[in-house]
């Protein structure tokens, strides 16, 4: 089967993760984030199963959970996977940091989800907020306390954190009992993150790519300036190997050792999506890649960047906290 054909990357336990996951994130607008409608994503789902997905991505603020978990049941009430086969990513919310809300607030994912336990479970930012948004002091060492604690617990196999900057995780490793097992950041040809993959890497941690396609989608009717679907250079390597530039862009970080998370609600994509593991790229390829690297991020939260952890460089005119209701 095709799953079998996907790559694994080996996690600091010892566990596998499969080397692709879908993406679930369906975006934001002024009620808040995106619905999925007459079960689109459960259906999208069921799609990516018999295509091979094994690993999903999703976290409790993109409430898309339930129907995720839906899925994934229909598949193992009619034998076509059991749990064991499935990877199940989630992450915490920022307004669940101190450590005694943690388990609670797993407990809930899991509910959604109708699952035992997770494969993963990622502090979703190093940033503690109240529950009206304003910023809480919580330090994100307490709140890995609370992800150790659930791991111990069995409700999760492996703890790791999301949108960490290199300084946040040298003092995590330093100061962790369970070490991180993934570290999930956006890379794409714009952003390419070199020095933050290979001080992961070399710490054991397994890297995971969300937006990886960078500027060459566009993502809620909005665009990215940069390399587009028809850029030269990438079709000029895709038409080597008679392959699309998105799946060069895929390859480019599995290469990497780098678990692209890929997001399509549609057949036709997912399965081009996944048909990326009968090739790989040269050095050279991957160096012309990078090259496109521009430092540019398309999640860049600057409405949180006066937070004590904020992750990223500070910019002169920050927007407004679309999370804070009077400014939607
Ligand atoms: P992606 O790079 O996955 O791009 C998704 C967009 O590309 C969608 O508009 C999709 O459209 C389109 N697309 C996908 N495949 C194809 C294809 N083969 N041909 C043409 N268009 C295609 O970006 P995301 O920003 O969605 O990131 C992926 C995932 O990463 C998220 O879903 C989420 O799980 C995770 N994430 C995590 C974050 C974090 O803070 N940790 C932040 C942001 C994302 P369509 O669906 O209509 O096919």
């Amino acid at each position: 089967t095709t799953a079998e054909k996907v790559a694994k990357f080996k996690l600091n336990d010892g566990r596998d993760m499969p080397a692709l996951a879908l993406g679930t994130y369906l975006g934001f607008n002024q009620n808040g984030v995106i619905k999925s409608e007459n079960k689109q994503l459960r259906d999208a789902v069921l799609n990516a199963i018999d295509l091979g997905y094994r690993h999903f991505d999703t976290a409790s603020i993109y409430d898309t959970e339930e129907e995720i978990g839906e899925a994934i049941k229909m598949k193992i009430d009619s034998g076509d996977v059991k749990r064991s086969d499935i990877f199940l990513t989630t992450k915490l919310w920022n307004t669940r940091h101190r450590r005694d809300q943690v388990l609670p607030a797993l407990k809930d994912s899991l509910t959604k989800l109708g699952m035992d336990y997770v494969d993963l479970y990622l502090m979703h930012w190093p940033i503690g907020l109240n529950e009206d948004y304003s910023h809480s002091d919580v330090d994100f060492m307490e709140t890995w306390r609370g992800l150790e604690d659930a791991m111990k617990q069995g409700l999760t196999k492996a703890i790791g954190v999301s949108n960490f900057n290199e300084e946040q995780l040298k003092r995590m490793l330093e100061e962790a009992t369970v070490k991180p097992a993934a570290l999930q950041i956006e890379i794409h040809p714009q952003i390419v993150q070199k020095d933050l993959v290979d001080f992961a890497q070399e710490n054991g941690i397994v890297v995971m790519a969300y937006s990886p396609f960078g500027s060459l989608v566009s993502r809620f009717g909005m665009q990215m300036p940069g390399p587009k679907m028809d850029d030269p250079v990438l079709t000029e390597i895709a038409n080597k190997y008679k392959k699309t530039t998105l799946q060069v862009v895929l390859r480019w970080l599995v290469d990497r050792k780098i678990v692209p998370i890929a997001k399509s609600l549609h057949a036709k994509r997912q399965a081009e999506n996944i048909n990326i593991f009968d090739f790989s790229l040269s050095e050279d390829e991957i160096r012309k890649i990078n090259e496109f690297d521009s430092h540019t991020r398309f999640t860049l939260p600057s409405f949180w960047q006066t937070h004590p952890y904020y992750p990223f460089d500070k910019i002169d005119t920050p927007i407004a906290d679309p999370f804070v209701k009077s400014n939607m």
